[in-house]
């Protein structure tokens, strides 16, 4: 169950009973100028391990992304002390009811350069001077709108198997490499069109948005909490859904079917399909679309070369993996000569 914060005390009495002994698993982020990191993390983690809460949670001097869970019975409390920063009051939080309590095992604060890792320079820009944030109604309503350029803010290997329609996808690997890529496209439009944006949650719609007003852009929106909020809204208030495929998501789970349509094609013999996996040699992981049968045929790998590598006892592979560095990237840029249908 998805939740947003903007709750009743109704619906979050319904909530937190629901709940009962569980723990709440939320998210949330939010771009501010923080002078000092340091002390604002030792007084996030004294209060919230006093509240039990636990997770991953970045904080820099451009702002906080937190992912994490706190005992139901504790969350009025940690709302509360939420409330009490003032660039966190009302801060929109995804929330999740977490039956299986395993999603954090520890609290973990740390103070990071940055926030999200998106390589650019922020002294040259504002990120609070970000653009206007619509809902799912208004975004379907700028759709419409012929005036309107609709670009995706996410990477090739997220946009190839769902998008919304008539969407910009950039062929890129980074957010960073988006950026320039959509301005020089776009340079002539700078003042007539309306440039709208979204990604997953609407995190890298932040910084984008703000980075395209800087540079000169005058109409700039972004779909307020991503693909995931969207979905939530359309499905809520039966609205048209014009997302199509699935949306990608960075957990074992790899992506969430938004619509039946099937955008993509298995790299290997390019027949229709949309599931990601990863290359079974553990020293290739290749992120990549391959299908049941293919999948059964190459032993789950991308290649005839992995697969002989993969067949190897594990003492083997290891050896052979020694001194290359280059084990465990799930999102390696999911690009490889070896497979033959990937675009
Ligand atoms: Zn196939
Ligand atoms: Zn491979």
């Amino acid at each position: 169950m998805q939740l947003y914060n903007k709750l009743s005390a109704k619906e979050r009495a319904a909530l937190l009973e629901e709940a009962g002994e569980d723990r709440l698993t939320l998210s949330f982020y939010q771009y501010a100028k923080i002078g000092n990191p340091e002390l604002f993390r030792n007084h996030l983690f004294l209060a919230w391990d006093e509240m039990e809460v636990l997770g991953r949670i970045y904080v820099a001097h451009e702002g906080i992304n937190a992912q994490l869970s706190v005992p139901a019975a504790n969350f009025e409390t940690f709302k509360n002390f939420l409330d009490g920063i003032y660039f966190l009051k009302d801060v929109r939080l995804n929330i999740a009811i977490e039956h299986d309590l395993k999603s954090f095992l520890k609290l973990k604060v740390k103070v990071r350069d940055k926030i999200v890792a998106d390589g650019l320079n922020d002294d040259t820009f504002d990120v609070r001077n970000k653009g206007v944030h619509v809902d799912a109604q208004k975004f379907n309503e700028l759709l419409d709108d012929p005036n309107t350029v609709l670009v995706d803010m996410r990477n090739h290997y997220e946009s190839e198997i769902g998008h919304f329609k008539g969407a910009i996808t950039p062929d890129v690997d980074t957010f960073r490499d988006s950026l320039p890529i959509i301005e020089e496209d776009l340079k002539e439009h700078k003042e007539d069109k309306n440039l709208v944006m979204y990604c997953t949650g609407g995190i890298r719609c932040e910084k984008a948005s703000a980075y395209y007003k800087h540079k000169g852009f005058k109409n700039v929106f972004q779909l307020e909490g991503g693909i995931i909020e969207y979905t939530r809204q359309v499905e809520n208030l039966k609205l048209e859904n014009k997302f199509l495929g699935k949306n990608f998501v960075f957990d074992h789970r790899r992506g969430e079917r938004i619509s039946e349509d099937v955008i993509s094609n298995c790299h290997q013999c390019g027949k229709p399909c949309d599931t990601h996996v990863n290359c079974a040699n553990e020293a290739c992981h290749l992120l990549f679309i391959q299908c049941e049968e293919c999948a059964e045929k190459m032993n789950n790998c991308c290649s005839d070369k992995c697969q002989e590598i993969a067949a190897l006892p594990y003492e083997e592979q290891k050896a052979l993996r020694k001194g290359k560095g280059n084990s465990n990237q799930i999102f390696k840029k999911g690009r490889s000569e070896v497979l033959t249908y990937k675009r």
